[in-house]
This record gives C-alpha cells, sequence and structure tokens, in this order.
C-alpha cells in the first residue's frame, strides 16, 4: 500500500490488479483509495489515472474527515444518567402522544407503549399490539421519530416489510425514505450520545 499527501489528507493507495481492461478508483472510509488495474499496466500508468482524479480524490477525502469530525462532536456530547432519565421520562409522554395521533390515520388501535434504550431496535411492535419504542428517538428530528411511530403502527396491519406494509407507511407519511435514510446515516450517533454502543 502507498501513502500519499493530497491536500494535507493522508490517502492510502491500494492497487488491485487483475484480468480487467479498464482501470477503476474507489474511495473506501479511513482514507483508502482502492485502484483495480489491468495487470500488465504499469505503476507509473496507474498513478497517473490517480494523479488525473486527484480533485475527485481530495473532495472525497474532505467529506470523510468532515464525517468523522461530526461523528466525534456528537459523541462527545454524552448524555449524563440524570439526562438520560429526563429523556425517558419525555419519551413516554412524546410516544404516548404521537401513536394516539398516528394511530386513527393509520386505522388500528395498540395495547401498550414501552419506552427502553437499546442497540438493537428503535421500534418493535407484538402481535398483541404492545408498542415499544427508542427513547433515543428523542435525540432525532421529530420528523424521523414520528416515522417510527407509524412504522411500528402500520405493523398492525401487516407484521412484515412487504410492499404492502410499505405503501401503508407512505400514504400516511409521503416522504417517510427521507426518515428512513436519516436513521441508517446517523441511527448510531444518537445510541451513542445516549452511551447504548
Ligand atoms: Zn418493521
Amino acid at each position: 500500500m502507498n501513502t500519499e499527501t493530497v491536500n494535507g489528507h493522508e490517502l492510502k493507495i491500494e492497487i488491485i490488479r487483475s484480468a480487467r481492461k479498464t482501470i477503476s478508483l474507489e474511495m473506501k472510509p479511513g482514507g483508502v483509495l482502492i485502484v483495480r488495474a489491468p495487470r500488465r499496466m504499469s505503476e507509473k500508468a496507474v498513478m497517473d489515472v490517480v494523479a488525473k482524479h486527484s480533485l475527485w480524490i481530495s473532495r472525497r477525502l474532505k467529506k470523510q474527515q468532515e464525517l468523522a469530525e461530526q461523528a466525534g462532536k456528537e459523541t462527545a456530547n454524552v448524555l449524563g444518567p440524570e439526562e438520560l432519565k429526563k429523556l425517558k421520562k419525555k419519551a413516554r409522554k412524546v410516544f404516548a402522544e404521537r401513536a394516539a395521533y398516528f394511530a386513527p390515520l393509520v386505522g388500528v388501535d395498540y395495547h401498550s407503549i414501552s419506552i427502553r434504550l437499546q442497540k438493537s431496535r428503535f421500534g418493535s411492535c407484538s402481535a398483541k399490539g404492545n408498542l415499544n419504542f427508542n427513547a433515543a428517538l428523542l435525540l432525532a428530528p421529530a420528523e424521523t421519530l414520528d416515522y417510527v411511530v407509524v412504522h411500528e403502527l402500520c405493523h398492525r396491519l401487516e407484521m412484515n416489510h412487504s410492499p404492502r406494509f410499505w405503501r401503508e407507511v407512505e400514504r400516511v407519511l409521503p416522504d417517510y425514505r427521507r426518515q428512513k435514510k436519516w436513521l441508517k446515516d446517523n441511527g448510531s450517533l444518537i445510541l451513542a450520545r445516549c452511551g447504548v454502543v
């Protein structure tokens, strides 16, 4: 693996040779550039291609660094025991309100709501209609929290993630995909802030 410095960012270059005809570049986390190159291409020719893409590479490195800094900032902001207690208390109130609001819109009822702080999931719904929500969601945007509430309520209609299930979610929350993506991108961050890792 070669190491270079691009605009002050450290770049590790790994060249993988195979029977391919073209060259491809892929940026991996941690400033690692994977270069897939034809077996017989000279190292100089490979590095010329890399140099030609230096603007793209430095942009990707910068983006990676920004994300790492952001994650560092967020995880530094970990809640203490007292704040976590308050968060759970508030979560009980907020989820009760949001579930009561959305249940008639979905057209379902539910049995009970419990609040937890756990790593494995942001919400669940049992066959008996017991809803379970993660208090960490209070650190997410309100629309994202609503998405999880609607998601679990829709499991009262469909206990799976079939196209019918997602159609129902979409009917109530047309922009649910954005919230789903937010959770995918930031879910581990809000769990980390609650000390759930
Ligand atoms: Zn689900």
